[in-house]
């Protein structure tokens, strides 16, 4: 009789067995070796050891950049966190994932890109500062449209594997901004002046914070947070988002 009604459910209700990234086969519904490989083969390329970004496929800017492994434009600029981390670049499996989590409400995804973001949080050394994450808020209006905020997701996802505080409300952003895509950078960094408030001043006082988001492209978004927090009295802020962009 039970094993009957085991059959049943697993009619209705079939285990997962893909890959919940490429959908391939994978047994226990775990993210598969292939998918693993991927994105431990970006792990291993070089990055801006500031702001995080890639490289171009076949240029290496940082040997041409010289000094510290830094890219071209952390060499002219500063930045108000001390360093940006990314599991990969935009592109492939994890541009797809971060799409499907945002846009076609597959919340489950939280889970495995979290889990290749814990990686990157263990390997960078300077992250071990870190004692709360603070996602990059939505404007209201965008929450209610989309439901959920994907990064408030990924931070708390974060957070409950590293036992590390999560504040989800520390940061507001009070009005929606245009559309940052194909903006200048200087453009995209007007657009956001006075869009985040800081909500929990006395909690960011004194406290080394990592920003979560899911992507990272110019840096404009992760730098108005972060100029926001350092303004609050935070100590130090680092940013940690699933994909970067790359360098071309
Ligand atoms: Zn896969
Ligand atoms: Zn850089």
């Amino acid at each position: 009789m039970f094993c009957l009604w085991d059959d049943l459910l697993n009619l209705i209700f079939p285990p997962r067995t893909t890959c919940p990234f490429c959908s391939g086969t994978s047994p226990a519904g775990e993210v598969c070796s292939r998918c693993l490989e991927v994105v431990e083969a970006y792990r291993r390329e070089s990055f801006c050891s500031r702001c995080g970004r890639l490289p171009g496929k076949g240029d290496n800017v940082f040997l041409n950049a010289g000094a510290a492994g830094l890219c071209v434009e952390c060499r002219k600029r500063d930045w108000p966190f001390v360093l940006a981390r990314a599991a990969g670049p935009y592109e492939g499996i994890l541009k797809d994932a971060v799409h499907r989590l945002k846009y076609a409400g597959k919340r489950s995804l939280a889970v495995p890109l979290a889990g290749i973001m814990e990686q990157v949080f263990r390997e960078e050394p300077q992250f071990a500062a870190v004692d709360l994450l603070v996602p990059v808020p939505l404007s209201r209006e965008k929450l209610l449209r989309r439901g959920f905020n994907q990064a408030a997701m990924l931070a708390g996802k974060l957070g409950a594997r590293q036992q590390t505080e999560v504040d989800e409300n520390a940061l507001v952003k009070d009005f929606e901004t245009s559309p940052q895509a194909g903006l200048s950078r200087s453009a995209r960094e007007r657009n956001l002046k006075g869009a985040f408030k800081v909500r929990h001043g006395k909690k960011i006082s004194g406290r080394n914070v990592l920003l979560i988001d899911d992507v990272f492209t110019t840096g404009s978004t992760m730098s108005a947070a972060a100029a926001t927090l350092v303004a609050a009295g935070a100590k130090q802020v680092f940013g940690l988002t699933v994909v970067t962009g790359r360098l071309f």
